[in-house]
Formats: structure tokens, C-alpha cells, sequence
């Protein structure tokens, strides 16, 4: 599973050109079962649809958050907008910049997974250490925290978690595929102990992914597949790192 979190940019002129570069770049001899996504402001929602079906592309919508059950206010969309918007697959929750800017915590998010499970869409969640949780070795242990959310829930099948940390983030740095894959079996394990029904979630890595270290991640047993911001951005950059994970199956 590939994810394009595109957060605030795109243009009417960005999505033609987005998607004239990625079908230029697509290889379509490739096995093609790999599931894509793409989660663009939600103002672009329709306009995207519509080009992805007119150009028979495999690719769903997904939302960059959701309000919770019991925050359908101002400025926020909910679980029943998004199905009406036919983005009712998956949607990311949780993510860094919704922890750090808009005070987003653990009981707000738990309400964000849940409104999710209402009304059958997927929650990606994002989880991730800060760099000074990383130099102290903390990681396992923040992560450990961010999941909670899962506890006393019945998770479902597609619920999927993204590991970013969050120094990675934009930053060109990454971690070593190594110590990720050994992340990412930490986070399957703790999902399924925590959860009722003991489901074991698919787990993305996200920070900097590019082409150029994209195989490295997806060489690792754990690591089934990536959230991708910056090179998501260009259509081709975007469909190298795709065929990247086709080719490898
Ligand atoms: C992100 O914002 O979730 C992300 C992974 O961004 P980037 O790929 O640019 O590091």
C-alpha cells in the first residue's frame, strides 16, 4: 500500500500535470495488486475523481482527517461527508502536524479512530517519536502510548498505522530500514495485544521517502508499504516509487 498525503498544495494546473507525469511514468507491465492512494486537500476531492476515472487510473481518494464523533464542527468533515464525497476507503489520523499545531491528543484521536470505525473507513494512524524521544530512546515507549488508542477496540480489517518519525518528516533525514522493520514488528505485536479482536494491522513507514531509498524500506519484512508527502507530489516522482513496489513483489 502506497499513500500520497498531499496536505495543503495542489492547483487545478498541478492536478493535470500530476496525472499526465504519473501515467507517463506508470509501468503497466508491472504486477499492479499494490493498493494507491492519494489524499489531496479536500477541495480537490471531485475534480481528482473525476480525472483518475476518465483516465481508468487504479487509485482511491483518501481523507487527511476526519472529525471525530463528537467534533462535527466548524471547518472539520465527517465520516458521513466523506462517504458522501465517495472518499470512504481510508483516512489518515493522527498525524504529526495534527498532534503539534492543533493540539491534537490521544483522547481526540481515539474519538478520530472511532468516528472511522462508525462509518466503515479505514484509519490510517500516524505514530512517531520526536528526534529528542529518539536521542533519549524513547521511541518504543512514545509509540507504545500513541497506540493505547486501540485498546478495548475492535479494530478493522484494513486499519493500517504509519510509522513517521517525526524528525523524518520533510527533513531528508530517515532512519535505518533496519531499525524500522524491527519498529514495525513492535507495532504490529502491540496493536494486536491491545485490540479485541486481535487483528494484526498492515504497518507504513513515512518520512522522506524518495525514489532513490524507497526499495531499501520495502526490502524489510515488516514494512508493507509507505506514506509518502514531498514525492508524492510530482506525478513521475510518485510512480517510480510505485513501480518500485510492484516490481518487487
Ligand atoms: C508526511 O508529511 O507525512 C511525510 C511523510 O512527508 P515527507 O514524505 O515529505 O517526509
Amino acid at each position: 500500500m502506497i499513500v500520497a498525503n498531499w496536505k495543503c498544495n495542489g492547483s487545478r494546473a498541478m492536478l493535470d500535470e500530476w496525472v499526465r507525469s504519473y501515467l507517463n511514468e506508470k509501468d503497466i507491465q508491472l504486477d499492479n495488486s499494490c493498493l494507491i492512494l492519494i489524499a489531496p486537500p479536500s477541495v480537490f476531492f471531485n475534480e481528482l475523481s473525476d480525472k483518475i476515472s476518465k483516465n481508468n487510473i487504479n487509485i482511491f481518494l483518501c481523507s487527511q482527517d476526519i472529525a471525530g464523533m463528537t467534533r462535527k464542527h466548524t471547518g472539520a468533515i465527517s465520516g458521513e461527508l466523506l462517504i458522501e464525497m465517495n472518499v470512504d476507503k481510508f483516512c489518515i489520523v493522527g498525524h504529526s502536524e495534527r498532534r503539534l499545531f492543533y493540539k491534537e491528543d490521544n483522547q481526540i484521536i481515539k474519538d478520530k479512530v472511532v468516528e472511522c470505525f462508525q462509518n466503515k473507513i479505514n484509519p490510517i494512524l500516524c505514530v512517531g517519536e520526536t528526534e529528542g524521544e529518539n536521542s533519549l530512546a524513547n521511541t518504543k515507549e512514545m509509540i507504545e502510548k500513541q497506540l493505547r488508542i486501540f485498546e478495548n477496540e475492535s479494530i478493522s480489517e484494513g486499519t493500517t498505522i504509519a510509522y513517521e518519525p517525526v524528525w523524518a518528516i520533510g527533513t531528508g533525514k530517515t532512519p535505518n530500514p533496519k531499525d524500522v522493520n524491527e519498529i514495525h514488528k513492535f507495532i504490529k505485536d502491540v496493536v494486536q495485544s491491545l485490540s479485541l479482536n486481535s487483528l494484526n494491522p498492515k504497518v507504513l513507514y513515512g518520512g522522506s521517502v524518495s525514489e532513490k531509498n524507497a526499495k531499501q524500506f520495502f526490502s524489510e519484512e515488516f514494512v508493507d508499504g509507505a506514506l509518502i508527502g514531498g514525492a508524492s507530489l510530482d506525478g513521475a516522482s510518485f510512480a517510480k516509487i510505485v513501480n518500485i513496489k510492484n516490481g518487487m513483489k
